[in-house]
């Protein structure tokens, strides 16, 4: 059985395009390691091991509270202070080495894939003697994690915090208690690196292959010129690294986000500041709208990462870095194909009802492109689907089944 059909076992269901290319595992190790992990290995270790308290898309300050407490004492758990609405917001550090690493997750807080990933490094380090990748992290690495810096926006599944303030636009300013604290963090961690942990929409694939994008990275830039200052580079150097080792797995839904500068976003300011920063976005793997398979391959870049800034210093091309295609939004979640109106997109919308995720179909009546993919394809020949769609689902969002003039009906 080949990576994929493990992958699609795991999904049950069908993958309409290639996603994996053939992987020979024994070629893929992390380098440096005194005995190497092979990244097979480490799939499989986190697929046993993972921190399954957490699971879907509602990750919320209450339910890492019991997790925080349980951390045996090399773990060192802070609370740092607190969000407008006074929830508790928490570092956790770990690692006695001499290379000092920030991270922090749901900035953004219906963003919570990748704070699920850092629950499974947690799990992971309690367990360092079961991989040596592990131990030298710990080793060579201090780690900082902030696991969810807007508890406000967790609690209320909102990418802005209780003042609707987008906490990645206030680095400047430095208006909310959130960002004051990330920023005195900073300060007083001064950090070797950042890592910036995010996730993104449904919307993002590659109009050249069709395919997803389910991890995206960027080395933010320094300046308006986005020269490649030194810690651009290392940045650089950094995603180049996690892509050499995570493209047997994932060769076409790697990509970076536009490099534009912006000195009111979190990273742009860091790395202006010569701080090497990294961001990250899990995005959407076919049909694992909880992001559960995405989470593997969070955690797994995360542990790529790491193992990259172990040292200070990096042989690695940052060339490959700029090799990394830019992706589009050319996604949808359902697709209908070949309407009487063309190819028509629906998106859902997520939405947060009893302490649930539930994912509404809506549809907008903008043109969609002959280049927009959906996640979901569904052949409408013959239909007339905008009317359709317009009088089934606008402003009404319990709907969930739609029947199609050839009598067709279709779950959403
Ligand atoms: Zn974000």
């Amino acid at each position: 059985m080949n990576n994929r059909e493990v992958i699609c076992l795991q999904m049950n269901t069908y993958v309409p395009y290639v996603l994996f290319t053939n992987v020979n595992f024994i070629k893929f190790n992390f380098v440096n390691t005194k005995k190497e992990t092979s990244l097979e290995t480490l799939l499989n270790w986190h697929k046993i091991n993972y921190e399954k308290q957490l699971f879907g898309r509602y990750i919320h300050v209450s339910l890492i509270l019991k997790l925080l407490e349980n951390l045996p004492p090399e773990f060192e758990v802070i609370q740092r202070g607190f969000s407008v609405e006074k929830r508790p917001i928490h570092s956790v550090t770990i690692g006695t080495g001499k290379t000092k690493i920030l991270l922090w997750s749901q900035m953004h807080g219906n963003e919570s894939t990748t704070t699920k990933a850092l629950f499974d490094l947690f799990k992971a380090f309690q367990n360092s003697s079961e991989l040596s990748i592990f131990k030298d992290i710990l080793s060579s690495c201090t780690l900082c994690i902030i696991p969810i810096l807007n508890p406000d926006g967790a609690a209320a599944y909102t990418r802005v915090n209780a003042n609707s303030i987008d906490l990645n636009r206030d680095a400047q300013h430095k208006s909310q208690p959130e960002s004051v604290l990330l920023w005195e963090i900073y300060k007083e961690f001064a950090p070797n690196f950042c890592f910036n942990l995010h996730g993104q929409r449904t919307i993002f694939g590659f109009e050249d292959t069709g395919t997803p994008s389910i991890l995206s990275f960027l080395a933010p830039s320094a300046d308006a010129e986005r020269s490649i200052t030194l810690s651009r580079k290392r940045s650089m150097q950094v995603i180049a690294h996690i892509h050499k080792e995570l493209s047997p797995y994932l060769s076409e839904n790697i990509g970076l986000y536009d490099d534009g500068f912006n000195i009111h976003c979190t990273g742009d300011t860091f790395q202006a500041n010569k701080t090497p920063t990294i961001l990250f976005e899990a995005g959407h793997f076919p049909n694992d709208y909880d992001r559960e398979i995405t989470r593997q391959y969070v955690f797994m870049a995360i542990v790529a990462a790491l193992e990259n800034t172990m040292s200070t210093t990096s042989s690695i091309d940052e060339q490959l870095y700029l090799s990394i295609p830019v992706h589009q939004k050319c996604y949808c979640d359902i697709l209908f194909k070949n309407s009487l109106d063309g190819d028509v997109g629906i998106q859902f919308v997520e939405k947060l009802t009893r302490n649930n995720i539930e994912f509404v179909p809506e549809f907008s009546s903008e043109e969609t492109t002959s280049s927009m993919f959906g996640h979901r394809v569904i052949d409408a020949s013959g239909v007339e689907i905008k009317k359709l769609l317009s009088e089934k689902l606008i402003g009404k969002p319990d709907i969930r089944h739609l029947t199609l003039d050839d009598g067709r009906t279709i779950t959403l």
